[in-house]
């Protein structure tokens, strides 16, 4: 009996790993498979058959092999299903619709006035139905829905124990969304590093760390090419690192944090300080640099100086590969740019700074949701027995 659980489990890994090679190497020949997977090529045909017949696979044009020998070669069928990647943030939500191939057939962003929760559920539920609808698909066509959260989340990433921006503890969010599909939750910044490594700047990359820059500051780490969660899913809070010892109160309790003079929420605080204004935008501000208003510019200098502190802090811990920045102020890239580099320079061990690639995220504001249609695409490889 033991005999027969293992070799069904053996066939399950084997149909997985094929699937996996499959979605990276797209489109690949059965003997590319082989060779990368280290097993026969009669193995290689039997699978193929069968995923071909369960539509999970077709073939993809012809190619040219080893030794001149023409080919078929496959991809994985893109309408087999569709995964929805959510990013919520503490303003907006931001979807982007996958089809099974990895491909974007659809995205949508919409606005969030009401942090709390009874009434942000029901306009997580309506968003999914309006963005399957703009793009003629039906929730039956969906695989399953993931969720990129500011917060951390429970070892079995089902409940958001803390999302201190959102007010939000203790949500079981799947449960509350009473969907009848698979959802799946990831931290925020955990999904943008995903994203950027699937989609964006970070591909082979395989110590990256990517930071989110909103309202707070978290920071998704892969470390040879695993994402690190630490001991109970708490890695990656850089935010709460200190810059000041004896600076201002952060939300966490502590003083002086990073996220209180680096994120989106401290470049407003500097900002209304030293403008008397009406409370303004993060947005508004950002045009405000644009403009060339001199103490927006004063105030971005000084987060980006921040910024560059406290990027320079985790260069010197960990000696990344690659730094990715993501978030708004990217929109202000050429803006921060020199100043944020200077002051990474100054601060960095000689030898990690030469070694590092600093980028501003490609994704534009998709990086956290691309990441969460992927973390869904994987589980749909999963082949059950
Ligand atoms: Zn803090």
């Amino acid at each position: 009996m033991k005999k027969v659980i293992n070799q069904e489990l053996m066939r399950n890994t084997n149909k997985t790993q094929i699937l996996k090679c499959i979605k990276e190497k797209q489109p690949v020949s059965k003997r590319e498979i082989a060779e990368e997977l280290g097993l026969s090529t009669t193995t290689i045909s039997t699978f193929i058959k069968e995923l071909g017949h369960e539509r999970m696979i077709r073939p993809s044009g012809i190619g040219q092999s080893t030794g001149g020998r023409r080919s078929v070669l496959y991809q994985l069928n893109p309408e087999y299903v569709y995964t929805l990647g959510i990013d919520l943030k503490v303003d907006r939500l931001i979807g982007v619709l996958l089809d099974f191939k990895g491909e974007i057939c659809g995205s949508k962003a919409t606005d969030l006035s009401d942090q709390d929760e009874w009434k942000v559920i029901p306009l997580i539920n309506n968003f999914i139905q309006e963005i399957l609808t703009e793009n003629k698909l039906s929730i039956r066509q969906l695989g399953g829905i993931g969720i990129g959260v500011p917060g951390v989340l429970n070892s079995e990433s089902r409940v958001i124990e803390f999302a201190p921006n959102l007010g939000w503890r203790n949500v079981d969010l799947p449960a509350m969304l009473a969907l009848n599909k698979p959802v799946y939750l990831e931290n925020e910044a955990n999904a943008g590093a995903l994203g950027e490594r699937v989609f964006g700047s970070a591909k082979n990359v395989s110590h990256l760390v990517y930071i989110s820059v909103g309202m707070g500051i978290g920071c998704g780490l892969l470390i040879e090419n695993k994402l690190f969660s630490g001991n109970c899913q708490q890695a990656g809070e850089f935010g709460h690192m200190v810059v000041e010892p004896m600076g201002l109160r952060c939300r966490c309790g502590n003083r002086g944090c990073w996220e209180v003079y680096a994120s989106n929420s401290a470049a407003l605080r500097m900002y209304k300080g030293s403008n008397q204004e009406n409370p303004v935008l993060f947005q508004g501000f950002l045009q405000k640099c644009r403009a060339g208003e001199s103490e927006a510019i004063k105030v971005l200098e000084t987060v980006a100086q921040y910024l560059g502190i406290g990027i320079a802090n985790i260069i010197n811990g960990l000696n990344p590969e690659m730094v990715v920045i993501g978030g708004e102020l990217i929109e202000v890239k050429e803006l921060i740019y020199n100043s944020l580099v200077k002051t990474i320079k100054e601060r960095t061990l000689e030898k990690s700074f030469a070694s590092v690639r600093l980028e501003f995220s490609q994704l534009g504001n998709k990086a956290v949701a691309l990441g969460m249609g992927n973390i869904v695409l994987d589980q749909m490889l999963k082949t059950e027995p």
